[in-house]
């Protein structure tokens, strides 16, 4: 079975097609600065059959109708393609980033599913358009090949009310939704059972904390494989410290800005997405060269790794005690796999605590999921490599297989 997972962000289309039988994935591309004066596709080929494996150009694309026909052209066309014909792939798993209240599972897409999506575009205005017309045109593009949405939020739809609802006028969550929703779920989805799968535990008998740490940063607290909370809120700006976005801050903060910088809502709101967390602080968002600059004793780098780490380790306490009991806690994704200076100053401290990182095992670089815990620490620590897309295609196997 062939599956093209596809992830349409705001300004950006990823895609990847996957066999979901030789447990491979075909190709995978990206399109990139959607609507500006110059975009570039990217696609990468892996099996050897292929063996012009990486191709890229620039090419102006000029919204995300036009980034969905270049993907189908690409797949297929003489140079680049992968497949003889769209017809070949068997299904679609369309990433969703905002599914509000109505979904806590994937869903096969019809009309109604549609019509839902189109009604939680107020609650993801930048996300939601971009995911609907990928849901759109692939119907035009891929006639008759079923797809599933694969949401974002789903997985922390089990987040208990005391923990979802915010201490503001009760209408506003009565009247317009407003909640903490939480993103990154598919990750922290799949994080979940490849960490239960290593610790050889049943998911329903473990308790997690997961640690996405990217562009994007948020945590989970995972009790018997269902979230109870999670750092992300009404929107992906809440909880810990970012790329480029300030996490959790003094709401406060926004009617001083406006009043003494003189900023509208729209330049605040962009500021604190676009020019806050770590590029904030020390001018860099990328850890590779906020640790080179420590190394030349730049403080500012210093304090964007102290403040950045310090968040991860406050809430890693503060899940500690809303889980109670923890069997792991589990890093992912680009900071999260990759940096041991993070991920020891994130642990730092807590012994008492039950955990204890084995500091050769965190500082050896190594493929696939693995531990990093001493041999006396009560709570395990994992690195888990991620892969959303391989848990989209996999909802959407599922999904697909059970209709027929
Ligand atoms: P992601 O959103 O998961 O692709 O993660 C992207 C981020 O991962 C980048 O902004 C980097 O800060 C970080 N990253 C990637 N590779 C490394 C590395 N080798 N060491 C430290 N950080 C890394």
């Amino acid at each position: 079975m062939k599956i093209l997972v596809i992830n349409c962000g705001s300004s950006s289309l990823k895609y990847q097609l996957l066999d979901m039988d030789a447990r491979s994935v075909i190709a995978n591309g990206v399109i990139e600065r959607i609507g500006e004066e110059t975009g570039t596709v990217s696609q990468q080929n892996h099996p050897d059959e292929w063996p012009d494996r990486k191709n890229s150009e620039d090419v102006r694309v000029k919204d995300h109708e036009a980034a969905m026909r270049l993907m189908a052209g690409k797949l297929t066309d003489g140079q680049w393609g992968v497949l003889r014909s769209l017809s070949e792939i068997d299904a679609l798993g369309h990433r969703v980033v905002q599914g509000g209240e109505r979904f806590s599972k994937p869903e096969l897409i019809t009309p109604e599913v549609i019509e839902s999506i189109r009604e939680t575009i107020p609650l993801a205005p930048l996300h939601n358009p971009a995911n609907l017309t990928g849901i759109e045109v692939a119907e035009e593009l891929f006639p008759g090949t079923p797809g599933v949405a694969v949401f974002d939020t789903e997985f922390h739809q089990t987040i208990p009310q005391k923990a979802f609802m915010y201490p503001l006028p009760k209408a506003f969550y009565t009247e317009n939704k407003i909640r903490k929703y939480g993103f990154h779920g598919t990750s922290h989805k799949y994080v979940t059972k490849a960490a239960c799968d290593h610790l050889g535990k049943a998911v329903g008998e473990t308790n997690l904390i997961t640690v996405h740490l990217g562009n994007g940063c948020s945590m989970a607290a995972v009790e018997k494989g269902r979230c109870v909370d999670t750092t992300m809120g009404f929107t992906p700006l809440a909880g810990l410290m970012m790329g480029t976005r300030c996490g959790d801050i003094d709401p406060a903060i926004h009617a001083f800005v406006a009043k003494h910088r003189k900023l509208s809502l729209a330049e605040i709101d962009s500021v604190l997405n676009k020019e806050s967390g770590l590029t904030g602080i020390c001018g860099k968002n990328d850890f590779r060269d906020i640790h080179a600059a420590r190394e030349k004793g730049d403080k500012d780098a210093q304090l964007a790794f102290e403040m950045f780490t310090y968040r991860v380790r406050k809430t890693i306490g503060a899940y500690m005690a809303v889980l109670k009991t923890v069997d792991a806690i589990a890093f992912t994704a680009g900071i999260g796999e990759n940096d041991q200076f993070v991920r020891a100053a994130a642990c730092e401290g807590l012994e008492r605590l039950g955990v204890r990182l084995d500091s050769d095992e965190n500082t050896t670089r190594r493929p696939g999921t693995r531990s990093i815990h001493a041999r006396d620490s009560e709570v395990a620590v994992l690195i888990v490599p991620t892969d959303e897309e391989l848990e989209i295609a996999q909802a959407t196997r599922a999904l697909v297989e059970n209709k027929h």
